[in-house]
């Protein structure tokens, strides 16, 4: 992941600022104003490793794996389906519309990690930490779907009466891919192995026009 406005790899500390995600020199560079260094806008990017963080979604059951809020095209209030993990993260009038947690035990025994898609932003948060560890804006974003494969689940197959091969029965096929996000042109998040990443995107594009208006 690299700084949006110089470029260079993010180091251990990085900054959401407006719709940029800053290394901290160019962070400096812009004189730090007091209401960006809060714990809101701080991604402590040396925290997590991305391949643990994608290893572990990927071992996680698909029926373990979170769906999208039904139908939110139609829904009055598309933001309304999760509590946000940490308030103090969040900045003001950024509401969750969707997220999933890592069950204990999965990277380290009492560690869980947080990933939150908003209205503003798309976060993985370190909940013993309570600090961003990766993040993005999405105003200015570009949401592509990467790396999708086809998973089945509930696969019934099973014999008959008199021994004669019954097949396999309506199990269900989910499409599993990651969702990645552009910031001018260079990768600044990725969501790893989410079921129905197609419905994400159009979700979270929905979210950033209706926020647009
Ligand atoms: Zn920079």
């Amino acid at each position: 992941m690299l700084c949006s406005s110089c470029g260079a790899p993010l180091g251990a500390v990085a900054h959401i600022y407006d719709d940029r995600l800053l290394c901290e020199n160019c962070f400096l560079k812009i004189g730090s104003p007091s209401d960006a260094n809060s714990p809101a806008h701080t991604v402590l990017f040396g925290q997590l490793d991305d391949q643990e963080r994608e290893k572990a979604w990927r071992a996680i059951p698909p029926e373990s794996q979170p769906l999208l809020p039904p139908d939110p095209e139609s829904s009055a209030s598309p933001t309304s389906f999760q509590a946000p993990p940490h308030p103090t993260l969040l900045i003001p009038g950024e509401q969750v519309i969707w997220q999933r947690t890592f069950k204990k035990g999965i990277i380290h025994r009492h560690a869980t990690l947080t990933e939150v898609v908003t209205n503003l932003r798309a976060l993985a948060i370190d909940d013993q930490l309570k600090s961003i560890v990766r993040g993005t804006p999405l105003k200015g974003a570009q949401v592509v779907v990467m790396d999708t494969t086809r998973v089945s689940t509930g696969v019934k197959s099973g014999y008959g009466r008199r021994g004669s091969y019954i097949g396999t029965s309506s199990g269900t096929s989910l499409t599993f891919g990651n969702v990645e996000f552009l910031l001018q042109g260079s990768l600044s998040f990725i969501l790893y192995h989410v079921k129905d990443p197609f419905g994400l995107k159009r979700l979270i594009d929905g979210s950033v026009k209706s926020s647009k208006k």
